[in-house]
């Protein structure tokens, strides 16, 4: 008997937002508008998506001793994350300053604080939620050696799903686990070593040259034009969801987590992908990120 239905390993920061005219040159102050705190962070955002759907989700992760980490931690409880594996000290909570100008453009700065004090020790400590766990996922937003101790932990029958992101080049003995690699295109770019514009040809060339690295199965999204999912069985497209789009910030955190979610629940790749891309379609169609993810209801409302 599982406790968990999905496991996130991962990063929770406190997204800093200012609206300024325009963005401030080197050596300059500009004026901002009043700042707004939204919890963010894509282990934090994966594991409130999921828990909104109904997945008995929990998450290890670490956080400062201070306001913001209270911040998220409520946030992640309010949604029904259990919260038991967050992990408190070490250095400040991670968080992400964001200017935004009028026209949506950005420019962020990311202090990964205590996302970055997360170990492997902290991880062999998690033995429990491992235990408990039929799917986990993580992401890069954590150290890398991390990141591979979780693929050394994952419990026998269950999964490791992964969102390299921010993506960095991955070590063999992680790639080996995934189940499935999930990476946009950039994401994939980066994993396979490639920086030409063109890459492999098309979609179902680049997921055979990631299935080539060694994962168990491959999901690359591609916005609003749905994903594709392959395995060694072969790929296949999952279309979208027409919406309207508003805003697109934590799409991506969605969809992963939805896809864990129904893969544990023993659904085909295929099928956990058409959920997850309903899901995905629902979170762009409200501002935000956590404050965007839908209930199951409403994803069949969709
Ligand atoms: P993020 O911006 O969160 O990093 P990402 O690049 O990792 O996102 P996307 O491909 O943008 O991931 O989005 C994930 C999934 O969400 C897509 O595969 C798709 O199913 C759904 N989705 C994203 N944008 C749209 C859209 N405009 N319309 C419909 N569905 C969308």
């Amino acid at each position: 008997m599982n406790t968990y239905d999905l496991l996130v390993v991962g990063s929770a920061n406190a997204d800093l937002v200012v609206g300024v005219d325009r963005r401030p040159a080197a050596g300059e102050t500009v004026l901002g508008s009043d700042l707004v705190v939204h919890p963010g962070g894509k282990g934090a955002n994966q594991a409130v998506a999921a828990a909104r759907l109904g997945a008995r989700t929990a998450l290890l992760a670490r956080v400062g001793d201070d306001g913001h980490g209270t911040l998220l931690r409520e946030s992640m409880e309010s949604a029904g994350v259990d919260t038991s594996g967050v992990l408190v000290g070490g250095a400040p909570t991670g968080v992400a300053l964001i200017t935004v100008d009028p026209s949506g453009d950005n420019s962020i700065v990311v202090s990964p604080g205590a996302n970055g004090r997360l170990t492997p020790d902290d991880v062999r400590a998690a033995g429990e939620l491992f235990a408990g766990a039929r799917v986990v996922s993580t992401l890069l937003e954590i150290p890398l050696e991390t990141v591979a101790e979780v693929a050394r932990s994952i419990a026998d029958g269950a999964r490791l799903v992964l969102n390299p992101s921010p993506p960095a080049p991955l070590p063999d003995e992680v790639l080996a686990v995934c189940d499935p690699l999930i990476v946009n295109e950039h994401e994939a770019r980066v994993v396979l070593g490639t920086d030409t514009e063109g890459g492999p040809g098309d979609w179902d060339d680049w997921a055979r040259a990631l299935l080539a690295l060694g994962p168990r199965s491959v999901v690359i999204t591609l916005g609003a034009d749905g994903a594709l999912v392959a395995d060694a069985s072969g790929s296949s497209r999952v279309a979208s969801v027409k919406v309207k789009a508003v805003d697109t910030t934590g799409a991506g955190d969605a969809f992963t987590a939805a896809l864990a979610w129904r893969l544990g629940t023993g659904e085909a790749l295929a099928d956990a992908a058409a959920y997850a891309a309903r899901v995905g379609a629902a979170a762009v169609t409200k501002e935000g990120a956590q404050v965007s993810y839908p209930t199951a209801e409403e994803v069949a409302a969709l």
